[in-house]
């Protein structure tokens, strides 16, 4: 539109302990800056006069304990002041993990559970602001010296890495307001849907993997072991939903649960870990600040996330175009396909599909336009142990010349010799 030509810089006090809630405008850019005082986005502080630009549609929080103006220069679609926050029942947290982390680096290293930090997993209803806390706890606790891991077990609209994957990456710097965390090299898991009803046990299975994974690494590093990890859920909490968070409790051997903003999942969570002292359940309270995404939205987020992985967040990478033959790619499914025929399964039974049984995919037109994972499996019996080192995607399959042109992060031989595939579609836009 034309209308919004006129430069609207303008300035907003705060007073201590309140926040200005942004939606950036749907077109524009916003850039703002912190002019006096101190303040922090979702528990990074901002640097002093430094203009940062937020690309449209972001949303998010500048909250300041003791005071601060800041400027602001663009549209919005919303910008309010609230001086009612749960920023001093989550900081309040933090100074708990605080005190567990360094009571774990103090203890002898040699006994595996006093040395090992807190455990938290952030759960709770959909839009109650699990990522959000759980970046303030990691970027809080980074400041102060820890490299806590951050595990996004959220396929949906995870932090680290794309959608239909579940991730870890160790938080060394508060994260970045504007970037995020950099999606270069986590630890990554290929789930390949975005809901994990799609195969809720494939779900566990890559659950557990990636725990026994850090598992290993935290028994080779103290330091690490120390700071405890931050894990992020998906906000599916009923059902079959509910089960995978008991399941991911305890793969992870949680210690702290957060729940965020739901009476009746917290007592029922506090009634099933009632035998489990050392675990503590702890409700908070959502912030007024958390914005409700509706399916579409959340759609667009995921495909935005899928093109940042291959552009990046500002048109500053360049992905390649390649051209492989039919026969140079080995691509798998996991899960469907009967286990075995129904005459050998005793009288009355269905077949079962296996939910972890590894399918050759013959490649046609059905492969368009889907997101693909190269695996580090050396052989097909690896493949779903496996973490993955990055993301192609179809775009043209033809059959006539056996031929499929895929866009990768780069030119060149993929990482991997193995592609999985899933349902994860993207509409390059
Ligand atoms: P999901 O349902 O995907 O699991 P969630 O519970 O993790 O969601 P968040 O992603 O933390 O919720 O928050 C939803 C949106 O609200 C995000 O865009 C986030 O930046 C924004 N948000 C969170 N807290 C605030 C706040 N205090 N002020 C403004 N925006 C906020």
């Amino acid at each position: 539109s034309t209308s919004a030509t006129t430069t609207t810089t303008r300035q907003v006090k705060l007073d201590k302990e309140s926040e200005l809630r942004v939606e950036v405008g749907i077109e524009t850019p916003l850039r703002l800056r912190l002019l006096t005082g101190n303040a922090e986005i979702f528990g990074t502080e901002l640097p002093p006069e430094i203009w940062l630009c937020f690309p449209p549609r972001h949303k998010f929080a500048v909250f300041t304990w003791y005071g601060a103006t800041i400027e602001m220069d663009g549209t919005t679609e919303t910008d309010y002041t609230a001086d009612e926050t749960p920023m001093v029942s989550y900081v309040n947290v933090h100074a708990v993990l605080d005190g567990r982390r360094n009571r774990a680096k103090m203890s002898s290293t040699t006994d595996p559970n006093t040395s090992q930090g807190p455990r938290v997993i952030v759960v709770g209803p959909t839009d109650s602001g699990k990522s959000t806390l759980s970046a303030m706890l990691l970027s809080w606790a980074a400041k102060q010296g820890w490299k806590p891991t951050f595990v996004d077990l959220d396929i949906g609209q995870g932090f680290i890495t794309i959608p239909g994957c579940i991730a870890a990456t160790p938080i060394e710097m508060p994260i970045d307001p504007v970037e995020g965390i950099p999606l270069d090299m986590p630890l990554v898991y290929f789930f390949g849907h975005t809901t994990p009803s799609a195969n809720a046990d494939l779900y566990k299975v890559l659950v557990k993997e990636l725990s026994r994974t850090l598992e290993r690494q935290f028994a080779g590093n103290a330091e690490s072991r120390a700071a405890g990890m931050v894990i992020n859920t998906m906000g599916w909490i009923e059902g079959v939903g509910y089960e995978l968070l008991l399941h991911a409790i305890d793969a992870f051997n949680a210690n702290v649960i957060l729940v965020l903003g739901q009476e009746k999942l917290c007592s029922m969570l506090k009634d099933v870990l009632k035998n489990k002292p050392n675990v503590d359940v702890v409700k908070l309270q959502k912030s007024g600040g958390v914005v409700s995404r509706n399916a579409k939205v959340r759609q667009k987020a995921r495909s935005y996330r899928i093109r940042e992985y291959f552009y990046g967040l500002t048109n500053d990478l360049s992905p390649h175009s390649n051209i492989a033959n039919f026969s140079d790619l080995f691509i798998y499914k996991i899960g469907g396909g009967p286990q075995a025929p129904r005459s050998a399964l005793p009288i009355g039974a269905e077949p079962a599909a296996d939910p972890t049984r590894l399918v050759s995919v013959n490649i046609n037109r059905d492969l368009l336009h889907l997101v693909l994972a190269v695996s580090f499996a050396k052989e097909p019996d690896q493949i779903i142990s496996s973490n993955i080192a990055g993301f192609i995607y179809i775009t043209d399959i033809d059959i006539q010349r056996k031929k499929v042109t895929y866009l990768a992060p780069s030119a060149g031989e993929l990482p991997g010799k193995f592609l999985i595939v899933g349902s994860l579609t993207w509409l390059e836009t």
